[in-house]
């Protein structure tokens, strides 16, 4: 009997059904010069699932996944099943570098966690990746991709094997994409469940006057904490940055307004990505946290990077010029660590520079380091800007700023970062401990 070229579990196309459309999509491919690859996978561990759970369970197991990778890939891809547990997409049009990644989200999209009854499964998949080669017939370029799943099976599963050695570059990529691709995936999913929330790390003068407070963004997703040199460059690469900017902005400002009526006034300062400043609605989001916080505009203060003051971009330099005209002040982030030229300083309109943490870690050791400290310090003071060294961490480093005239330190040393709720019982604090110094001072 002819097959229908559907399978009935899934819905998906079967193996003819399969080989069929491939025969179909080599010949467009070779007519037009465009790229086809497939991707085959098969279930890792399938035969324990069929053997815990039974053969409808394991067969739900295979529907489940067949429905999510329908739902998410139809429109990219043709998906077949072609026997158990394996599974091919055939896909037109993708790059070497674009099959990678479809392949990665294909590997994400399996791992989610599945619930069969009352057992939670966490599935994974050994993967082959092959691109079509001229003149190769549909059946051999199916063959190989199956060879390639059985060899990421043989290496232990739970992986993908790209075929031909002239990709092997981007096979180490894969992995990275993958957990970008994580990354990015936990993030929506931190918007979307209040997993998103700040952190507040003081910067401290030597008398113990509060210079300003910086705002840290974390993220946190079922109880596990993404760190920001993780999540961050994931949400500068996907665009997702200027969401959580905008988020950010309007938190900070609402907390330096919430702090005031509180009586302290103090500066809370926002750390700005490259891709935030050169998306068109910063200024309007800087606007909207200002106007619907209704703080006062000096008490915000935006952490940009130097390359970003130097770049020539009019997206850049307006954004820029109206965070100044609205009152809110710039600072220079992670200073000495980029490439500027140090003749631009003088132009650049910030009035904080901020020493990065790089040069602070190897004092009082350090003779050339300290020389360096000195030297950018006195840079920065005589272009009328305040220093402040980061990452400080011990009494013997505070001691070597002190001698090197930076005006204000922030580090493990006085804080770590703290909660909104940690922060005001902190100032307070802090104001009490100022007072008394102050009168003590004054009595002696
Ligand atoms: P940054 O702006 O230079 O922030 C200072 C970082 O140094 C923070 O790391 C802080 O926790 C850490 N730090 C402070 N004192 C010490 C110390 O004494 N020793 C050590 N070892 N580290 C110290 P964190 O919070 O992990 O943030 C890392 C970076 O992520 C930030 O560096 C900033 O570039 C970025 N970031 C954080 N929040 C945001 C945000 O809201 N928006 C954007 N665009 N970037 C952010
Ligand atoms: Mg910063
Ligand atoms: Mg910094």
């Amino acid at each position: 009997m002819e097959s229908t070229g559907i399978d009935t579990l899934t819905g998906l196309l079967d193996r003819q059904g399969c080989l069929r459309t491939a025969t179909r999509l080599t010949a467009n491919a070779r007519r037009s010069h465009q790229p086809l690859i497939a991707l085959w996978l098969n279930i890792d561990r399938f035969r324990t699932i069929n053997g815990s759970l039974g053969i409808s369970g394991g067969d739900a197991v295979i529907a489940k996944l067949a429905s999510r990778m329908q739902s998410r890939l139809q429109h990219r891809a043709h998906l077949a099943r072609m026997g158990s547990d394996d599974f091919l997409l055939l896909a037109s049009g993708f790059a070497a570098g674009e099959a990678t990644l479809l392949a990665a989200e294909v590997m994400a999209l399996i791992k989610q966690p599945m619930k069969i009854g009352s057992i939670v499964l966490h599935p994974t998949c050994s993967m082959g990746l092959a691109s079509l080669e001229y003149a190769e017939p549909a059946e051999i370029f199916l063959q190989r991709t199956e060879h390639a799943m059985f060899e990421a099976k043989r290496q232990g599963g739970d992986q993908m094997v790209v075929l031909g050695d002239e990709q092997l570059p981007e096979w180490l990529g894969i992995n990275l994409a993958r957990e970008e691709l994580e990354v990015e995936h936990k993030l929506h999913a931190a918007l979307e469940n209040n997993g998103l929330y700040l952190q507040f790390q003081p910067i401290l003068r030597f008398d113990g006057q509060v210079e300003s407070v910086e705002a840290l963004m974390r993220c946190t997703i079922n109880g596990e904490l993404i760190p920001p040199n993780i999540f961050i460059p994931v949400a500068e690469k996907t665009g997702l940055i200027v969401r959580l900017g905008e988020w950010c902005l309007m938190k900070a400002a609402m907390q330096a307004k919430h702090l005031s009526e509180a009586g302290i006034n103090t500066k809370i300062a926002v750390n700005v990505s490259r891709a935030q400043l050169t998306a068109p609605k910063f200024s309007k989001a800087l606007y909207n946290a200002l106007v619907c916080s209704g703080v006062a505009p000096e008490l915000i203060e935006l952490e940009i990077t130097e390359s970003l003051f130097m770049d020539v971009s009019d997206q850049v330099q307006n954004h820029l010029r109206d965070a100044i005209e609205m009152g809110v002040s710039l600072s220079i982030d992670d200073f000495g660590t980029g490439y500027s030229c140090l003749a631009t300083l003088k132009d650049i309109p910030a009035t904080k520079l901020k020493i990065d943490r790089a040069f602070v870690a190897p004092l009082p050791e350090d003779q050339r380091g300290f020389a360096l400290v000195k030297a950018i310090t006195q840079l920065g003071r005589e272009l009328g800007m305040t220093v402040v060294a980061e990452g400080v961490e011990n009494p013997a480093q505070l001691e070597k700023l002190r001698e090197a005239g930076v005006d204000a330190i922030q580090g493990f040393l006085h804080s770590r970062p703290m909660n909104e709720d940690q922060l005001l019982d902190w100032l307070l604090r802090q104001k009490k401990m100022n007072w008394a110094a102050d009168t003590f001072a004054k009595i002696g």
